[in-house]
């Protein structure tokens, strides 16, 4: 009878001994009996170093099976997920042909079933990583994302509820898929996790855009490795590191400056929907300057620095569908300062009715409507004088 080998190193990084503590052989015999479907196996202990990611090894049949073990102590949604990146890190820099990871829930308390926990684990279901025992302790439906599209809508209602706190977005354009990442703070691991599960499933390239905003800030080199076995997904770094002059001259610079702005909108007003009719379909939802970005490039009141600033602020603008930002764009729809729309006035009538027609809010919401806002405002109509303009809707 072939034997099933654990190896785990039992220190953690705080604590001597804890996974000692907390692999009692009723946990061990539970994971093999799940992985290998029988009940022997040796334990072989690693002190070499502390144990990262939370992990446990077992190998059975030439398979290595690595095993991302829960907390036993469920506080906030960042600890408690904490070393599942670590673990993923460390699974895919393993170049062994046969492997899996597993997620393992501990003997706990507190709640690793809040929304985002769920969202996190259909995540990682859909980036391939199998659950032994969720369902001794979650009687739900849970099940992987089938698309990109799923994802969109669950991280939207997600945030609904808890808006200040996510620090990426995934969204698509007609032919690519973007994924935007804050690469510091709690949260930072976030962005792989969303890669691997949006790779799993992608229809179309993504592109990843790493949001430096503290200079030299970027993913860790494990994530890195980690996002380098991914096909089709390029990583953008959009540190403000570089020179800023340079920033509106190539196609490569502009893409990197107005992901840096699409950025500051999703953390400003959430995701795509189009203020004046409400479409939410993010490939024809686009960030609309404000105040234009080739006013702003041209203005020699301004430095640099500002140029930069204005250009990418998330209160120099909204999300408008191609329709409405084309409308908005060519003078055809204004706003007053009070943030009310305004129609030109020579616009033929059918015209008027047509714009009736597809637009649904007479004015901007609250939440759009900042002082900042209403400063941008100011600029884009002290360039509009001439244009005589009444309400599209009386
Ligand atoms: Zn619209």
């Amino acid at each position: 009878m072939p034997q099933a080998i654990f190896t785990y190193r039992p220190n953690a990084q705080k604590t001597y001994g804890l996974f000692d503590e907390i692999l009692t052989p009723e946990v061990l015999r539970d994971i093999c009996h799940r992985i290998t479907g029988q009940n022997q196996y040796q334990v072989v202990r690693d002190t070499s170093t502390y144990n990262k990611g939370r992990l446990l090894l077992l190998e059975w049949q030439g398979t290595k099976n690595y095993i991302s073990l829960s907390e036993t102590e469920i506080a906030g949604r960042n600890s408690s997920l904490q070393s599942v990146p670590t673990a993923i890190n460390i699974f895919y820099a393993d170049p062994s042909a046969n492997k899996r990871l597993y997620y393992y829930f501990m003997p706990h308390v507190g709640n690793p079933f809040t929304d985002y926990h769920l969202f996190a684990y259909k995540l990682l279901m859909t980036a391939g990583v199998r659950f032994l025992n969720i369902g001794d302790y979650y009687h739900g439906n849970l099940q992987p994302y089938s698309n990109v599209d799923e994802i969109i809508q669950d991280r939207n209602d997600n945030q609904q509820s808890n808006a200040s706190n996510n620090s990426s977005y995934v969204s698509r354009t007609i032919d690519k898929i973007q994924i935007y990442a804050k690469v510091y703070g709690a949260s930072k691991y976030e962005s792989t996790l969303l890669a691997l599960a949006v790779a799993h499933i992608a229809d179309n390239p993504i592109d990843l855009y790493n949001i430096c905003e503290q200079d030299l800030s970027q993913l860790p080199q494990s994530s890195l490795n980690t996002l380098a076995h991914i096909p089709n997904l390029t990583i953008h770094n959009t540190s403000l590191t570089f020179d800023r002059r340079q920033l509106f001259d190539t196609p490569e610079r502009n893409e990197l400056r107005s992901s840096a702005y699409t950025y500051n909108l999703f953390q400003r007003i959430g995701y795509k929907k189009c203020a004046l009719c409400g479409c939410d379909i993010p490939q024809i939802i686009q960030g609309a300057h404000i105040w234009g970005v080739s006013e702003i490039s041209h203005n020699v009141n301004l430095s640099d620095e500002e140029k930069f600033v204005h250009a990418t602020n998330g209160h120099n603008g909204l999300w408008l569908c191609q329709n409405h930002h084309k409308l908005f764009d060519a003078d055809i729809l204004l706003f007053s300062p009070e943030g009310h729309l305004l129609v030109r006035d020579n616009v033929p009538h059918s015209s008027a009715e047509y714009l009736q027609t597809i637009t649904t809010s007479h004015e901007l919401p609250r939440n759009i409507l900042s002082d900042d806002f209403r400063w941008y405002l100011s600029q884009h109509n002290a360039l509009k004088t001439d244009i005589h303009c009444h309400r599209l809707f009386a």
